[in-house]
């Protein structure tokens, strides 16, 4: 691809130019989309790391006001461990550092969206917001298989966006269960 990508400094460079001084909430939406970019990228780095370690090929970084505070993968195989899913892994570094276990003003990125249990784990942590790559028909807990963030019983909500780039993730994790198939 070339450097004129819907990604990164250029692309965020090429749209706040033509836009306005006093146009400040665009200026503010294109930012973010470019932040969460950028981020989400890190977490499609930890994903490949992941599958290169025979992991299933997930990875998830959470930031505290663009601080990175964890980056991780799946490590489940590697710690005979089946809640060390990127996304705890990342929770628990994340409130070691802040030393407080609610993660407030953070955000979640994964490159797939979370399962139960994560869901879970972003609640109790009082996460602000979950930015995820692609969908999981499988045991998605956000919008495909199951719906169980921002319940109107729970009384933590969570901003969410899907979609970020959406292929790229996917595409890591199709890769991977293609090249397992015999
Ligand atoms: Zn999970």
């Amino acid at each position: 691809m070339g450097p004129d990508r819907f990604s990164g400094v250029y692309h965020y460079k090429a749209v706040t130019s033509m836009i306005k001084p006093e146009s400040l909430l665009i200026e503010r939406i294109v930012r973010q989309i470019v932040v969460d970019e950028k981020f989400m990228e890190m977490a499609l780095e930890e994903a490949k790391t992941a599958g290169s370690e025979g992991e299933v090929p997930v990875g998830a970084v959470l930031v505290k006001k663009e601080d990175i505070i964890g980056r991780d993968h799946n490590r489940c195989i590697q710690f005979n461990d089946p809640t060390a899913h990127a996304e705890i892994l990342v929770i628990r570094r994340g409130g070691e550092i802040i030393g407080n276990y609610r993660l407030v003003e953070t955000t979640l990125y994964v490159t797939i969206e979370p399962c139960p249990m994560c869901v879970g784990a972003i609640t109790h942590g009082r996460i602000d917001r979950l930015v995820y790559g692609a969908p999981d028909e499988k045991t998605g807990s956000v919008s495909s298989k199951f719906r169980l963030l921002n319940d109107p019983d729970l009384n933590h909500r969570v901003e969410v966006k899907g979609g970020v780039l959406k292929q790229e993730c996917s595409e890591v994790l199709q890769g991977f269960f293609k090249g397992r198939r015999p």
